[in-house]
């Protein structure tokens, strides 16, 4: 076959997700709960009722917006719908970055703002988190001197090492950047912060938003961003048309009408996560992260036979392997307590025989 990739993408490798068979699944940080019964019947109704999946979905979620607008106490011109925040990081940079331009990202965190920086011809640049995990945001100055980026992201809780970066420290980063800061809070949901409240004094915010993790819908990519209207506009010229499907945005604003249900599974995900990081602590060999998301971070004597045996047992977690800053890490979902408890059970088990 002639090489037909772009010679600067050369070394980039397919995204691979882990499809180890399992029994538990603790590696995706995804909802370990079902779409409420009520809105799959719901769904269930409306379909059979007349789909009009025939027709192209509301390029624009007009439906779905109102709904986020409400739950956010947002405009709904402050807010652009996307297949997953994955399409919306894309969108943010493709849309702000010109080529040859710094982006600016924690390290460790999330692996598609380098990735999705280097596709659009742009500079990735990590800005590392200080050894236990904190943010240097001292570090984010030097490097916005230096590099002079457009666009810094910053990842608040940070996956995969669940702390956040304080609002009134986030709130000066951007009042004294005059590139773009986007605030992926994926996992928001699982703390008591969010950075919606900036977007008023601070125009140059973008706060990234989804469905995938507290609301349980990774299957249907569904997430959104919320930026000053003005922003908005600029970003939304990049966006593809019919982004999201007619369904995925239905099933959205149904679990927006049904955050009762919703509610009460977060505050069941923090308490395991709390019950989970005080039962990792007390074991030994293991040290545990403190974590304001839906995971906790692991470090552990030998990550790599630890992984092998959990995925023996039909427990998926995540590694980090080649990672240097994460070397011996594990990354675990929190998952009902049953699982929990299996896991901490096979862990267990499993420690005495690692050296
Ligand atoms: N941001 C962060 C920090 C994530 O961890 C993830 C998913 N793992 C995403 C964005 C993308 O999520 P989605 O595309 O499902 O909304």
């Amino acid at each position: 076959m002639n090489d037909y990739l772009r010679s600067d993408l050369k070394d980039l490798k397919p995204y691979r997700a882990n499809v180890a068979p399992y029994r538990i699944k603790m590696d995706a940080n995804e909802s370990p709960f079902d779409m409420p019964d009520r809105v799959r019947k719901q769904l269930a109704e409306e379909l059979l009722a007349g789909s009009g999946l025939n027709l192209y979905p509301d390029s624009d979620a007009t439906g779905l917006r109102k709904s986020i607008s409400e739950y956010c106490n947002v405009h709904p011109d402050e807010i652009i719908v996307g297949a997953g925040s994955d399409e919306l990081i894309q969108v943010i940079i493709n849309a702000l970055v010109d080529r040859g331009e710094a982006v600016l990202y924690p390290s460790p965190s999330f692996g598609m703002y380098g990735i999705f920086t280097r596709i659009a011809g742009g500079i990735p640049l990590e800005v590392a988190l200080k050894e236990d995990f904190c943010y240097d945001v001292d570090g984010f100055y030097k490097a916005i001197e230096l590099y002079k980026p457009k666009l810094i992201f910053i990842c608040s809780p940070n996956n995969p090492t669940g702390n956040i970066l304080e609002l009134n420290k986030l709130e000066e980063l951007t009042k004294n950047f005059s590139g773009v800061v986007a605030v992926d809070e994926a996992y928001g949901e699982f703390c008591e912060y969010s950075a919606v409240e900036l977007i008023e004094q601070c125009p140059n915010i973008v706060v990234l938003k989804t469905f995938s993790k507290a609301m349980g819908l990774a299957g249907l990519r569904v997430g959104y961003l919320i930026a000053n209207k003005g922003l908005v506009d600029q970003i939304n010229a990049v966006k593809p048309p019919y982004n999201v499907s007619s369904f995925s945005q239905r099933a959205a604003q149904l679990v927006l009408e049904n955050m009762d249900i919703i509610r009460d599974r977060i505050s069941k995900i923090i308490n395991e996560r709390e019950r989970l990081y005080t039962e990792l602590n007390s074991v030994g060999g293991v040290h545990v992260y403190p974590s304001k998301a839906n995971f906790l971070l692991i470090r552990v004597n030998d990550a790599d036979e630890i992984y092998e045996k959990l995925t023996e047992e039909g427990i998926l977690v995540r590694n980090f392997p080649g990672n240097q800053l994460l070397k011996d890490c594990l990354r675990i979902t929190v998952g009902t307590s049953e699982d929990n408890d299996i896991f901490l059970k096979t862990l267990k088990q499993i420690l005495p025989s690692i050296r």
